[in-house]
């Protein structure tokens, strides 16, 4: 591939990287788009099928039917030199929970609790008030298991 053409995929894909959830254990220090093949090896050996073709073709994960369990199958189906499972955590994102939770209406939910394995997201108790979720973002592993239980859509997963 020439090099102009190189440089207009990474400008084309660079004002995207902040939004998008790679993969876990994709190395930090690298340009995705430059050594993905797109190849779709990573989304056919996905056991909870959250890997799919986002903006150009290249693997983004969604969270929006299921969780991350870290099987590390995607790792061992890429041909390619962009994952690195000595690295300490598989990825830095975590979940964030926006204004829309139904307990800022006064609604009495604790779904996203119930999913989460690591126990991370606790509740306040508040007089007179639903308790409201909070993340103890140290415990929390960005798997994404709270984000398709929750009935309004409230949690992202995101650096
Ligand atoms: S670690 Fe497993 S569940 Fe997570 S994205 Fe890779 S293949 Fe899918
Ligand atoms: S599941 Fe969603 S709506 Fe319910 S408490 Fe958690 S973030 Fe809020
Ligand atoms: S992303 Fe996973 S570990 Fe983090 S709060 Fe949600 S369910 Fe818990």
């Amino acid at each position: 591939m020439s090099n102009s053409i190189n440089q207009s995929r990474r400008n084309l894909f660079s004002r995207r990287k902040s939004k998008v959830n790679r993969p876990p254990w994709v190395k930090a220090d690298i340009d995705f788009t430059d050594i993905c093949t797109r190849c779709d090896k990573c989304i056919t050996a996905c056991e909870t099928q959250i890997i799919t073709r986002g903006d150009g073709g290249f693997p983004e994960i969604n969270f929006a039917q299921d969780e991350c369990t870290f099987c590390q199958k995607c790792v061992q189906a890429c041909p390619e030199p962009l994952f690195d499972l000595a690295q300490n955590v598989p990825w830095q994102i975590k979940a964030t929970i926006n204004d829309s939770c139904l307990a800022n209406s006064g609604i009495w939910c604790q779904t996203c609790k119930d999913a989460c394995d690591p126990r991370a997201i606790s509740f306040k108790p508040a007089i007179g008030q639903a308790p409201k979720p909070l993340i103890d973002l140290e415990s929390c592993t960005g798997c994404g298991a709270c984000v398709a239980p929750c009935p309004n859509q409230s949690i992202k997963i995101q650096a």
